[in-house]
């Protein structure tokens, strides 16, 4: 363990070490090497230090940016990703990513220098000062506070286990700035830290909990399989498939879940949606909630006459959250455990004489879907001048299919919902989304972190608002030279950039950017490729260029104006739709 030392140290110097690598320790023996941040007072030798002890220290530019990396690390590796902030406002910073990373299940761990205990606490007015423990509490799962450098590893050791235990989430670690400087014996600091043995326990089903899903799965007639973000978090993609395919049972997957399975299996019936959720009599639900997405279980989309009607259906729900159950509408059979635990459970039970689900209703599915699948490939066939979305997401779906392994960041309104039902994903853990709130500002610091942690390519579709929330970053990807290639689908403002100033005053509509803006030259500034794409033909060659060279690349995809929808897919959540109706 290196301790910061003078190199005239005397002997009995050697042997101490302090609260800096105390922490650095702690969470390289839990196996976690790379820390998204921003340094400052009091953190900034610290992110030095985790850079000489080997340690990747990626630095960004706003810490919402490296709060949502972390998270969004947390997610694909099933490690809490750590977020590295400074006092008061960089905490601030964080704490929206933090929020977002619990609302998600996202496992993450923010950490953040902070005022002096004792004058914060008696409102003296330290610099930065904040009481950040009590702000952060009720947005996270979890909250400590280490005073003392001996008790370091029991801190990161809870944080660990908080965010990565049952339903994971966001912890926040407060680090007062006088911890860092505390020294104590080296031995005994090694001592005090935590190897944490086992950080997510399995979670076993109980049989008879097991044996009322079956059951009720057995006399389904129209049985459906709704795969959620928590079950592709699982990685136990290969069970998820065998449950699939062993049962025969058609699948939709929410948008985080696409190619657990591939989207071309034959049995998603993600062309079908608006057909099978009305339609099925038993759902499977795994690792998805009944929350707005899923238009809480009832209303029309589920077959009920109205938005609170019930449509009928009977739910089996795999969560590793107990109270998640009922949450909506009533769950006919709970299996409460971690899914691959569950999922196997369930796999033992159905055996391989299970049968298919009724021909009717397997031919109604395909016959739906074949039918939207048709009518999807006339509109994405035309060519119109401007190009729309639809033309230009046809180049990126191929792109995809050409590069099955390259993650997908999508941020946006119509950039969202065209790419999410445009672009089929083939393998599990590639698409990174707005996830359950729909938060835009999630683009750049995903693309980082699905770059660091995969090695892989990153394709980032962003709508052109969506990318100004974190579109600093494009110098973070130049920096670390990161093979991310980020498509702006340009229509000229949020939703659209075709509203007018009603009262005819100088000032555009809110909704309206600068016309043919030229955001391409935003990545020139920093070395980086910068693409000016009017054509598919032009989108095509500077993505392709872009996945072969893995070179920073920014493609500004001109897209009509008039092409988007208010709110994309959404437009009914707007109060103003309310009035209207
Ligand atoms: P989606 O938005 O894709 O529907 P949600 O985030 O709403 O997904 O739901 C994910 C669910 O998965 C949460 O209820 C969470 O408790 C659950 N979950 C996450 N990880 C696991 C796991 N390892 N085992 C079981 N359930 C899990
Ligand atoms: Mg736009």
């Amino acid at each position: 363990m290196a301790a910061v030392l003078s190199p005239a140290a005397t002997p009995s110097e050697a042997k101490m070490t302090d609260g800096f690598h105390l922490v650095l320790d702690a969470l390289k023996l839990n196996g976690i090497t790379n820390i998204y941040g921003l340094p400052g007072i009091p953190i900034t030798d610290l992110t030095r230090m985790a850079q000489a002890e080997g340690m990747r220290m990626i630095s960004f530019r706003h810490e919402q940016n490296a709060g949502n990396a972390a998270a969004i690390a947390g997610f694909m590796t099933g490690k809490p990703g750590i977020c590295l902030t400074v006092s008061a406002p960089g905490f601030l910073n964080g704490l929206t990513a933090l929020a977002n990373a619990t609302t998600n299940c996202f496992p993450m761990i923010l950490i953040s220098g902070s005022s002096e205990r004792e004058i914060v606490d008696l409102s003296q007015g330290d610099y930065e000062e904040m009481d950040q423990l009590a702000i952060a509490k009720p947005l996270c799962k979890a909250a400590f506070r280490v005073l003392h450098a001996e008790d370091i590893g029991v801190g990161i050791a809870r944080a660990i286990r908080s965010a990565v235990s049952g339903r994971p989430g966001g912890v926040y670690l407060d680090l007062p700035a006088k911890l860092f400087a505390q020294t104590m014996d080296a031995a005994a600091g090694a001592a005090s830290l935590i190897q944490v043995v086992d950080p997510a326990p399995r979670q076993i089903p109980a049989p008879d909990a097991v044996k009322r899903a079956l059951d009720l799965l057995k006399g389904a007639k129209k049985p459906l399989i709704l795969l959620g973000k928590g079950a592709a978090y699982a990685q136990a993609d290969a069970d998820i498939r065998a449950l699939v395919e062993k049962t025969g049972i058609p699948y939709l997957p929410m948008s985080m879940a696409k190619g657990i399975l591939p989207d071309t299996h034959e049995l998603s019936a993600s062309a079908a949606r608006s057909y099978v959720l009305p339609e099925a009599d038993v759902v499977l639900l795994v690792g998805a909630r009944l929350n707005w997405l899923l238009s809480h279980g009832k209303g029309k989309t589920w077959g009920g006459k109205d938005h609170k009607d019930w449509g009928g259906q009977k739910f089996i729900q795999i969560d590793i959250s107990p109270t998640e159950m009922d949450s909506n509408v009533r769950i006919d059979a709970p299996v409460v455990g971690d899914i691959g635990s569950c999922v196997a459970a369930l796999l033992a039970g159905i055996g391989n004489n299970w049968g298919r689900p009724p021909a009717e209703w397997l031919n109604a599915v395909a016959d739906k879907k074949n039918k939207n699948v048709a009518k999807m490939a006339e509109t994405l066939a035309k060519d119109p001048k401007p190009m729309n979305f639809h033309s230009a997401l046809n180049v990126v779906r191929d792109i995809v299919k050409a590069n099955p392994d390259a993650m997908l960041v999508n941020e946006g309104a119509n950039a969202l919902d065209f790419t999410r039902s445009i672009v089929d994903m083939y393998k599990p853990r590639k698409r990174l989304d707005v996830g359950t709130w729909g938060v835009m500002g999630i683009g750049m610091g995903f693309a980082v972190a699905a770059a660091v942690e995969s090695g892989q390519p990153v394709i980032a579709i962003e709508g052109d608002s969506a990318f100004g929330f974190s579109g600093m970053e494009v110098e973070t990807i130049c920096r670390y030279n990161l093979p991310v290639c980020i498509v702006i689908m340009n229509n000229n403002g949020v939703y659209r950039g075709t509203d007018k100033n009603p009262t005819g005053g100088a000032d555009v509509a809110p909704t309206v950017f600068v016309k043919d803006s030229r955001y391409e030259k935003l990545i020139e500034a920093f070395g980086g490729t910068g693409v000016y794409a009017t054509t598919p033909a032009e989108l095509r060659k500077g993505m392709e260029e872009a996945l072969k060279s893995r070179k920073p690349t920014l493609i500004n995809a001109i897209i009509d104006e008039t092409a988007g929808t208010e709110s994309g897919r959404i437009t009914s959540l707007n109060p103003a739709a309310v009035l209207k109706k």
